[in-house]
């Protein structure tokens, strides 16, 4: 009998609304990969339990998402350098015996940012959140090279410690609470990377921004859309919401798995055409 294709998953909890499923399906058609790729549904109490005795065991390779981040790095036997200095791992690998834990969010990030062509090296960046988001993201957008790093969090605490952990790898950011935004210099570029598109109220100054900055939310679908809308009436014109970075880090995910590197711009395009066709 034929073993089947590999099999992989998403977990999160909730999770039914994933594309991840949709992404992979379309990377493995388009590189001849024989995987099969689920979404499963993961309470935070049922973690440990679905790798020791469930489905777990038959997984070739997970993604992680919320809110199982930080479950999973302590789940990891060994971590990638990015994993371990943001605490999250999005992507788990076999290894001997164990999983290999790694984070694609910010090379996810910054490849999308490069598909639109916005910079990051010499502007002044402001991150909005962070959380497991902002702290993935916080690392790899200091090392572009920006003039200023910004990050703004609703517990100031929480913005201020990932300035410390970026201070002591060498990088600078300053970290502050959302109060204080509406005494910052307008930026170039703003990433919004907190979750209060999940039914919250933000309130950011329209101070922030000029005609040329860039606004990017990492959230996508419904949850992006209250910031999306902010920037555009605050007169942003280079606004975006993060499906890019999700197929991004999912690429990038696939290439860790099966060592072949999808092409990200068919399926992106596919992704769009799916959300255009459901929502009308
Ligand atoms: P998380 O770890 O739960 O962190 C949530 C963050 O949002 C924290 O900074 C929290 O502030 C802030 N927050 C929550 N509700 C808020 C509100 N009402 N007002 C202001 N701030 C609020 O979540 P996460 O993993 O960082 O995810 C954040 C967003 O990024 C989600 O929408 C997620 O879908 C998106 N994301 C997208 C991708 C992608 O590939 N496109 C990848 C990763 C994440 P406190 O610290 O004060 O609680």
């Amino acid at each position: 009998m034929s073993p089947g294709p590999d099999r992989y998953a998403v977990l999160g909890h909730p999770i039914a609304h994933s594309l991840s499923p949709e992404i992979h399906h379309a990377f493995a058609r388009a590189t001849g990969e024989s995987i099969s790729y689920q979404a499963i549904d993961v309470s935070p109490e049922r973690f440990d339990d679905f790798w020791r005795h469930g489905e777990g065991r038959e997984l070739r390779g997970a993604n992680i998402t919320l809110p199982l981040k930080v479950l999973a790095r302590d789940l990891a036997d060994r971590l990638s350098p990015a994993a371990r200095e943001t605490g999250s791992v999005n992507t788990l690998i076999p290894i001997r015996n164990g999983w290999y834990g790694d984070t694609t969010d910010g090379i996810g990030l910054i490849r999308d940012l490069d598909r639109l062509g916005w910079s990051l090296a010499a502007r002044r960046i402001l991150i909005i959140g962070a959380g497991g988001a902002g702290r993935g993201i916080a690392f790899p957008v200091a090392r572009s090279g920006p003039r200023e790093l910004v990050i703004a969090n609703r517990t100031a605490d929480r913005a201020q410690q990932l300035a410390d952990d970026l201070g002591r790898t060498g990088l600078t950011a300053r970290g502050c609470g959302l109060d204080e935004l509406q005494n910052l210099e307008p930026v170039d570029g703003l990433l919004h990377a907190s979750a209060a598109g999940h039914g919250g109220q933000l309130q950011l100054p329209v101070s922030l921004l000029q005609v040329r900055t860039w606004c990017y939310d990492l959230s996508y679908g419904e949850a992006a859309q209250p910031f999306m809308r902010w920037a555009r009436e605050a007169g942003a014109t280079r606004v975006s919401d993060g499906l890019g970075m999700l197929v991004e880090q999912a690429a990038e995910s696939f290439f860790l798995w099966r060592g072949v590197r999808p092409e990200t711009a068919p399926v992106l395009a596919m992704l769009l055409a799916m959300l255009r066709d459901r929502s009308g």
